[in-house]
């Protein structure tokens, strides 16, 4: 089986992005804020109860989340990309301890100025249906808001936490627990870096590079 992969990065990094074509090699997709925002659109109560954390862009607590992941994934079938957990060092620790337990993995840093993701993440739209994601500066649908993958009509949508001041939230949250996260990785010789400033291609050229 091949190693578990952690994506690290900031919001609006390309982590979505680039973990739905690894899916095309046979990685399983595993996003803790889409398990929790399906959550919030059925109604559930841990959806209730995490609804106003997500759209201030705070984080849901360690424990929580985690059960979520445990209850969502079966490590021991499929390899793993495990995308916006873990969170902060605490969640790294939970996560080798609770779940991956000594399996192979590989964490995977995107790595990239933080200044120029406000931008990014506020003109990024979300296909309702199938979930390809676009960018309305950069990589726009060829037909205004009808998705170019499923060929849905009017479902792009805008995530409510993908405002200016959320994702100012957001992006401070990380600034303030990557560093931690990344020594844990690094010192197990379980980390790489990849420049998530190059375009999407390139960035899955250097990730195809490095699962070799
Ligand atoms: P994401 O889709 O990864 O950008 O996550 C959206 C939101 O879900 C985050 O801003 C947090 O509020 C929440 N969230 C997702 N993953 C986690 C996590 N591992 N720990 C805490 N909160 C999380």
């Amino acid at each position: 089986m091949k190693p578990h992969l952690i994506i690290l990065g900031a919001p609006g990094s390309g982590k979505g992005t680039q973990a739905a074509k690894l899916v095309e090699k046979g990685y399983k997709h595993v996003s803790t804020g889409d398990l929790l925002r399906s959550e919030i659109a059925k109604g559930s109560e841990l959806g209730q109860k995490v609804s106003g954390i997500i759209s201030r862009g705070d984080l849901v607590d360690d424990s929580t989340v985690m059960a979520l992941l445990k209850a969502n994934c079966n490590v021991d079938k499929v390899s793993y990309i495990f995308d916006g957990f873990p969170r902060n060092i605490a969640q790294a620790e939970m996560l080798e301890a609770e779940l991956l337990q000594g399996r192979k993995t590989l964490a995977v840093y995107f790595k990239i100025d933080l200044g120029i993701l406000i931008d990014r993440v506020v003109n990024r739209r979300t296909c309702g249906s199938c979930g390809e994601i676009y960018n309305l500066a950069t990589k726009p649908p060829s037909v205004l808001n009808v998705c170019d993958k499923c060929g849905a009509n009017d479902s792009l949508k805008q995530r409510k936490d993908d405002t200016r001041e959320v994702v100012s939230n957001r992006l401070k949250i990380f600034a303030n627990t990557v560093d931690p996260m990344l020594a844990f990785y690094k010192s197990r010789k379980a980390l790489v870096e990849i420049d998530a400033s190059l375009a999407e291609k390139e960035v899955f050229s250097a990730l195809e590079k490095f699962l070799e």
